[in-house]
């Protein structure tokens, strides 16, 4: 049963209170489009339109960027201590926690993630605004002495407007590892959520109100990445772009950002490798293929995709995981059962099984291979595994963001490393191994801007999060992040020892009437 507002017949899969209207959030004010323009949302289970959301376009992110503007320069934004701004992050952090279970519950219907998976990233969102929180209270400004002569101190100053465009994901989430920085360093910020999950974003507005953020600092616009995205990278007034999307999205960003020269930060793409040598704790190694690559349904931009595995423990690994991937609950996203949900809209579920029918040509498929059999309708997609695939096969190179895998053998660290480095991605990489001077070897030559040896994807806020090559450009995490949303301005002083050498001096017998 599927129902669509509040009013229906109670289905226990549905958040209660579900709304059938998504309005931008413009000024502190939630408002339709100018022209009334509308996209309609749809429910992964059931793919059938469950909401309406406001789209909107040029006009709407011009309305948005006036309001950030206005905002930038009000006493009650512009004049904060870092501990007063920290203090309104903290409250966010505890409005998104007191919110936690209703987070997630609108998200896993949104997105058809487990809802055991969103309530960890709704956690992890209330973390992120901790996290830059606590950073700009704690931030040292530079000063510079040289003896005698200056004094040159370092300034930050908010960078202005920040644009940030956000995937479908974990929406929730990537919005608040944008968000938290941009507002930690003092800008305001119009957000352009992704279109096939615009629910969980119509939170912001009660908790940035609740959490005493001023009008105008958070402004949400609406709409499709061809109109309200491309406005918003377009727009004069905005000078920095953070973008988390798809590499050829963000090859057109770049493109359509150039003729403003504006900042960009860029979260792309991947299709990182695993490689487990023969001599790994193997169980722990398995653990941490199966989650990296079918949590989330596969929809993870870290994810293991591609699994390199020493000759030695091949096969016995590929049996192993086979047997893992068949024994995957998929099910009901709001059913804490479930480890793989629906995958977020009907055009994505095309495109992963298009890829596991070129994958039947390209490896031998050991597990999955397509729709369930108890889940007729909806975008389900079994666990699936290929193995003995051939690094030039489709899907060895191309990112699927699907719960699909790729296999291949090695036989030694020479040709693990060229498989591991061989697509035009460099997002993360795994290294299973006990040969500590092996894996630091390794490490540093993996094409890769994220290494994790002997683990899943545990994220250190501190470090940097980004990756090389097709994968994005800049990072993001900890201090980087706040440098980004921030602009340095250099100050020196004279102390009085720096005399200018003298040009054009009065010269003896021109001037002076030379008597
Ligand atoms: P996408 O590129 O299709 O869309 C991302 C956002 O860009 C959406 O909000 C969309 O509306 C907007 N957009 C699209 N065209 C635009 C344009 N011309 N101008 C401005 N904005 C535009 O990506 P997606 O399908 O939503 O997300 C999946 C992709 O995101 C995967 O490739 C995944 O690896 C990547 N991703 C990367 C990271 C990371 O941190 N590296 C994290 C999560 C997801």
């Amino acid at each position: 049963m599927t129902n669509l507002g509040p009013s229906a017949t109670v289905d226990a899969r549905v958040p209660h209170d579900l709304p059938a209207q998504v309005r931008h959030l413009i000024d502190g004010r939630l408002l339709d489009s100018s022209d009334g323009a509308t996209f309609e949302v749809l429910d992964p289970v059931t793919n059938e339109v469950y909401l309406h959301a406001a789209a909107g376009g040029g006009t709407e992110i011009e309305l948005a960027v006036a309001a950030a503007n206005r905002a930038l320069d009000r006493p009650e934004w512009a004049d904060l201590t870092a501990r007063r701004r920290a203090g309104i992050l903290t409250r966010m952090a505890d409005e998104i926690e007191a919110r936690g279970r209703r987070i997630a519950a609108l998200e896993t219907y949104d997105t058809g993630l487990p809802i055991t998976q969103t309530a960890g990233q709704a956690a992890r969102a209330a973390e992120n605004f901790r996290f830059f929180a606590d950073l700009i209270v704690g931030r040292h400004e530079e000063a510079y002495r040289v003896p005698g002569q200056q004094l040159n101190y370092v300034r930050r100053h908010p960078l202005g407007v920040a644009g940030l465009i956000t995937p479908w994901n974990t929406p929730f989430m990537l919005e608040s590892w944008k968000l938290a920085p941009a507002l930690a360093a003092g800008c305001a910020v119009v957000l352009k959520p992704a279109e096939f999950t615009p629910l969980t974003a119509s939170l912001w507005a009660d908790i940035g109100d609740a959490a005493g953020l001023p009008p105008g600092v958070l402004n949400v616009v609406h709409g499709l990445g061809e109109s309200a995205g491309e406005a918003l990278v377009r727009h004069p007034a905005v000078p920095a772009i953070s973008f988390t999307g798809e590499s050829a999205t963000g090859a057109h960003i770049f493109a359509a950002a150039a003729p403003e020269l504006k900042a960009l930060s860029m979260e792309l793409g991947g299709k990182s490798p695993v490689v487990v040598f023969a001599d790994a704790d193997l169980p722990a190694a398995l653990d941490a293929v199966v989650f990296g690559v079918f949590s989330l349904n596969g929809e993870r931009c870290t994810a293991g995709s591609r699994v390199l595995v020493e000759r030695a423990v091949y096969a016995e690994f590929c049996q192993r995981l086979a047997e893992r991937a068949a024994a995957i609950r998929v099910g009901e996203p709001s059913d804490p059962e479930t480890e793989v949900g629906a995958l977020v809209h009907p055009e994505h579920l095309a495109k992963v099984l298009g890829y596991i029918e070129i994958g039947r040509s390209e490896g031998r498929l050991v597990a999955g291979g397509g729709r369930p059999e108890h889940l007729p309708e909806g975008n389900f997609v079994a666990p699936t595994v290929f193995v003995d695939v051939e690094p030039r096969a489709r899907i060895f190179q191309e990112e699927i963001f699907g719960p699909v895998v790729a296999v291949s053998p090695f036989d030694d660290v020479d040709e693990a490393l060229r498989l591991a480095n061989d697509t035009r991605y460099g997002l993360a990489a795994y290294l299973w191994t006990r040969d500590l001077d092996r894996a630091h070897r390794i490490a540093g030559s993996l094409e890769a801007g994220m290494v994790w040896v002997n683990s899943h994807n545990v994220r250190d806020l501190r470090t940097p999060f980004g990756g090389i090559k097709a994968s994005g450009v800049g990072r993001e995490g900890g201090a980087r992040s706040l440098d980004f949303y921030s602009e340095e301005q250099a100050i020196h002083v004279a102390l009085g020892g720096t005399p200018a050498p003298v040009l054009g001096r009065p010269r003896h017998g021109i001037e002076g009437g030379g008597s």
